[in-house]
C-alpha cells in the first residue's frame, strides 16, 4: 500500500497534510505520531518492528483483539456481495439482523435501533430524538440537557456541547443555552472525612437542585456515561445511577446512558446500564466495541416508550436524521461477526473471570508513592498520579503522565496519558499471563518515574 515510500517521507507527509484529532495546535506540524504497521491479539507492531501491548485497546474498542481472519473473511464477503446501498430507500439483511440482535441484547423495551457512523453521531441522534419527542408532545421548552463535568460524549456540535471537559472546548463554540453541567462525581475528590455514602447523597442532590433551578418543564434529558471513561475512568458511588434515574423518571426527563465505551463487553456484559447498575434507560448510545474497531459503526437505541411518544397523527412529519453511511451493510456484518465471536468464545464470561485479577494487580500499584488513586471496573483501569507537592501546576501534572507514558512505551506497553493519569482498557481476550505481563511492565515503569520525580 505504501509502495515502499521511505519512512522519513511518510513522516513529512503526515506532518504536512494530516490534521489529527486533538492535535496540539501550537506545534501541529512538528508532532510525530507513532506509525503502527500491524497487529495480532493484544499486540501492536510499529514500523521498526517493535512490539507493544495495546493497553488502551485502540480507543477502548478492540474487544476481540486484532488479526481475526474470520472477521476479515466476513467483511470481504460482504464487500463483494454488496458494499453499499442507500439506507434512505433500501434495507439489507445485515442491518436488519443486527437491529434485531441489538434489540434482543439491550435491556427492557430498548427495541428500536438507529445506526450511526460512531459514538458522536449516536449521541447527536439521541439528543435530536429528545428534541423531536418534546416537540411532538407540544413542550418546545423542555430541551435543556443536564450533563456532567468530565463527561465525554463526542465531537459533533451537539455531542461536544454536552461534553463536560472544559479544556476540550478551548476555541470551539458550543451551544451553551442547551446545557447545564453538574460538578465532578469522582469519589476520590470528595472532601476529607466525607463518607462515600454522603458523597453519593451530595451528587444526587446536585442533580435534584439543578432540575429545580432550571425547572423540570425545561429539562429534556440527563446524559451520563455509566463510568466516565475519558474523564479518567471515574466510577460513581454505589447507588448513584439508580437514584439519578429515579429522579429523571419523576420529572419526565429522558435518561440517556452513553455506553459508547461500556457496552459490548468492557464490564463483562453486553450493556452495563441494567446488568451492572440496575437501570433501564430511555436511550442507550453505543459504538466502539460493537465492531471491535474493525469498522466504524454506532447505534442509538431508543425505548418503545419514547418511540410511542414520537409518533402522532401528523402524517407529514419525518424523522429527518440520518447519514449516508447509516446501517452500512459491511459495518453491520462486522458487528454481527464480532457479536458471534464474542458469543462463541464466551468473551463476556472470560472478561468477568479475569476482572478480579486485573483489578487486584491494578490496586497493587498503590505501593508507589507517586500514585494517588487507582480505580476501575471490568477491564477498565486508571492510575492517577500524585505529584508530591499539593496545588501543583497543570504542567507538573502533565509531566507525570508524560513520563509514565514514555517509561511504558520504552518497555513495550502503550497506555493512554490524560494529564496526570494513565488509562487502559486492553482487548477483552487478554489472558491472565498477559495481564501479568502488562502490570509487570507498569510496575517497572512506575519505579523509573518515581526515581525521576525524586531527582527533580
Ligand atoms: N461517548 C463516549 C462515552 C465516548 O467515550 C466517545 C469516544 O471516546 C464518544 C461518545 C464519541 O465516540 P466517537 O469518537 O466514535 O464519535
Amino acid at each position: 500500500m505504501t509502495n515502499g515510500t521511505p519512512p522519513d517521507l511518510l513522516n513529512e507527509w503526515d506532518r504536512n497534510h494530516q490534521l489529527h484529532p486533538w492535535a496540539a495546535m501550537d506545534a501541529w506540524q512538528e508532532s510525530d505520531y507513532h506509525p503502527i504497521e500491524s497487529a495480532e491479539g493484544i499486540y501492536l507492531w510499529d514500523a521498526e518492528g517493535k512490539r507493544y501491548i495495546d493497553g488502551p485497546g485502540g480507543m477502548w474498542c478492540v474487544q476481540i483483539g486484532y488479526g481475526r481472519k474470520d472477521m476479515a473473511a466476513a467483511i470481504a464477503e460482504q464487500v463483494m456481495r454488496l458494499p453499499y446501498t442507500s439506507p434512505w430507500t433500501t434495507t439489507t439483511d445485515p442491518s436488519t439482523i443486527l437491529a434485531k440482535k441489538i434489540a434482543d441484547l439491550a435491556p427492557g423495551d430498548l427495541n428500536n435501533v438507529f445506526f450511526t457512523t460512531g459514538g458522536s453521531t449516536a449521541v447527536d441522534t439521541a439528543l435530536r430524538t429528545m428534541h423531536f419527542m418534546n416537540n411532538a408532545l407540544g413542550r418546545p421548552d423542555k430541551k435543556i440537557v443536564i450533563a456532567r463535568e468530565k463527561g465525554y460524549h463526542g465531537s459533533t456540535y451537539l455531542a461536544s456541547t454536552v461534553t463536560g471537559k472544559e479544556r476540550d472546548k478551548s476555541r470551539f463554540d458550543i451551544e451553551k443555552r442547551l446545557v447545564r453541567f453538574l460538578p465532578d462525581v469522582n469519589p476520590y475528590n470528595r472532601p476529607d472525612g466525607m463518607s462515600v455514602e454522603d458523597w453519593c447523597d451530595a451528587k444526587v442532590a446536585d442533580l435534584e437542585n439543578m432540575i429545580e433551578e432550571v425547572g423540570a418543564e425545561n429539562v429534556g434529558a440527563f446524559i451520563a456515561e455509566p463510568i466516565l471513561c475519558s474523564g479518567g475512568v471515574i466510577v460513581p458511588p454505589e447507588g448513584y445511577h439508580k437514584r439519578t434515574h429515579e429522579l429523571c423518571r419523576k420529572h419526565d426527563i429522558l435518561y440517556i446512558s452513553d455506553e459508547v465505551v461500556t457496552a459490548f463487553g468492557r464490564l463483562g456484559h453486553w450493556f452495563a446500564s441494567e446488568d451492572v447498575f440496575g437501570i433501564t434507560p430511555d436511550i442507550i448510545t453505543c459504538a466502539k466495541g460493537l465492531t471491535s474497531g474493525y469498522l466504524p459503526l454506532g447505534a442509538c437505541i431508543i425505548s418503545d416508550r419514547v418511540m410511542e411518544r414520537m409518533t402522532g397523527p401528523d402524517e407529514n412529519v419525518l424523522f429527518s436524521n440520518g447519514y449516508t453511511y447509516s446501517a452500512h451493510p459491511v459495518c453491520c456484518v462486522a458487528a454481527l461477526k464480532n457479536i458471534e465471536i464474542m458469543e462463541e468464545e464466551r468473551i463476556l464470561e472470560h472478561t468477568r473471570e479475569i476482572t478480579p485479577h486485573f483489578q487486584s494487580r491494578l490496586r497493587a500499584l498503590a505501593k508507589f508513592p507517586i500514585v494517588g488513586d487507582l480505580r476501575g471496573m471490568g477491564l477498565l483501569g486508571c492510575i492517577e498520579g500524585r505529584p508530591d507537592t499539593p496545588g501543583t501546576s497543570l504542567a507538573a501534572e502533565r509531566k507525570l503522565g508524560a513520563l509514565l507514558d514514555e517509561a511504558c512505551e520504552k518497555r513495550g506497553l502503550l497506555v493512554r496519558p490524560l494529564i496526570n493519569m494513565a488509562v487502559f482498557s486492553p482487548p477483552l481476550v487478554i489472558t491472565r499471563a498477559q495481564v501479568d505481563e502488562m502490570f509487570d511492565l507498569l510496575e517497572e515503569a512506575l519505579e523509573e518515574v518515581t526515581a525521576e520525580m525524586a531527582s527533580d
